[in-house]
């Protein structure tokens, strides 16, 4: 078996749903993310304007890097949780930062063993590398026009990690495929963030607004947050490649990693009693803590305000006085909510 076919399965053996190797190149979508990133789409996410030359030479992530060994782990949930919110699936299990970098470094220190001269570097979000492009060139997955990657069989549930070897390896061929004339995730977006085919506008999507900005929410996309407390699916939720077929019953899947299966999650009256050392203790080794607890607490009172349920009220209220005027705001919308009644432009709430 050459070294190509034995990475791959062990990779399989690791747990991975998807693997595929693509050369180290600058990305095919390069001009197109720098341009996105110019055009202010990426709202608040400074650190990807910081990193931009690195996503688009990955070479310089690992000097003499040839190939990228890219992976994919499914983290479709067997049934959604039962919760008086919404998180997006992703979250459900333990952080896939850690799960992945495990796996990839198990993998690199096993290849070392027989390849002394192998460098590597594994590549988790953390490392400013273009995982898309890479997944893409590697035959994983093909751009569906909600940006996500989809693969034709499983659809877009997976996460992606990457391993960048200093080995020529055999490549893989681009994946191919297509949305066809589908529009259903641009006309499903709550918010508009999908502002064309293929383009995100980061400042209005609901996982950008909830988990990435620290701020305030901008009034105008709070009401069409509806019940998500953490990210967003809808756009995901609604596609074709997301439901299984008789000819396709390995899309959306449930996963099979113990690590992503749904934790134990708090009720929103819970969240809402909080402090932040039960914080901390509750979302340990989850995706949910980068929200941090004031994130968290303020997504809370939003959902809270949408859900208009008259039992929260007290709890609303305890921050009407808090020394954070984020979490002050967020409450005093919240009680507007609770007492203006539903009318066509202030729906109760937006529900996919
Ligand atoms: S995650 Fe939600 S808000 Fe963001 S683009 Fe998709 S549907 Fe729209
Ligand atoms: S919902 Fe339709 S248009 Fe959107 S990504 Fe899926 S197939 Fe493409």
């Amino acid at each position: 078996m050459g070294l190509t076919e034995w990475l791959k399965q062990y990779a399989r053996a690791l747990g991975f749903d998807l693997v595929g190797v693509a050369p180290v190149q600058s990305p095919p979508h390069a001009d197109s993310f720098l341009l996105w990133l110019a055009q202010g789409y990426a709202g608040t996410m400074e650190y990807l304007e910081r990193t931009a030359h690195l996503r688009i030479n990955p070479a310089e992530l690992l000097p003499d890097a040839r190939s990228a060994l890219v992976v994919g782990l499914n983290y479709a949930p067997a049934e959604l949780p039962n919760t008086d919110y919404r998180i997006a699936r992703y979250a459900l299990g333990d952080d896939y930062h850690a799960i992945i970098r495990e796996k990839l470094e198990t993998l690199l220190g096993s290849l070392q063993a027989i390849e002394p001269s192998a460098q590597g570097r594994v590549c988790v979000d953390s490392a400013p590398v273009l995982e898309r492009d890479l997944a893409l060139l590697a035959g994983l997955g093909w751009y569906g026009k909600n940006t996500c990657l989809i693969n034709t069989h499983r659809g877009s549930y997976f996460f992606l990690g990457v391993l960048l070897l200093t080995l020529e390896l055999e490549y893989d061929s681009p994946a191919q495929g297509g949305c066809g004339t589908c529009r259903l995730c641009i006309d499903a977006c709550p918010t508009g963030a999908l502002v064309e085919p293929y383009r995100l506008d980061a400042r209005r999507c609901i996982s950008y607004l909830t988990i990435e900005r620290r701020d305030s929410i901008p009034t105008e996309y709070r009401a069409a947050i509806g019940e998500w407390l953490f990210g967003c699916d809808i756009c995901q939720e609604v596609c074709p490649f997301n439901r299984p077929r008789a000819h396709q019953p390995l899309r959306a899947q449930p996963t099979t990693e113990p690590r992503l299966q749904p934790r134990p999650l708090p009720t929103l009256t819970e969240i809402l009693q909080m402090d932040e050392a039960e914080f901390a203790e509750r979302f340990r080794g989850s995706a949910i803590k980068r929200t941090k607890w004031r994130g968290l607490v303020r997504n809370a009172l939003i959902v809270a305000g949408n859900k208009r349920d008259p039992a929260l009220r007290s709890l609303i209220e305890r921050f009407l006085n808090h020394e954070d005027p984020v979490l002050r705001e967020a409450a005093e919308w919240a009680i507007q909510r609770l007492t203006v009644a539903p009318t066509r432009d202030h729906p109760a709430s937006i529900q996919s």
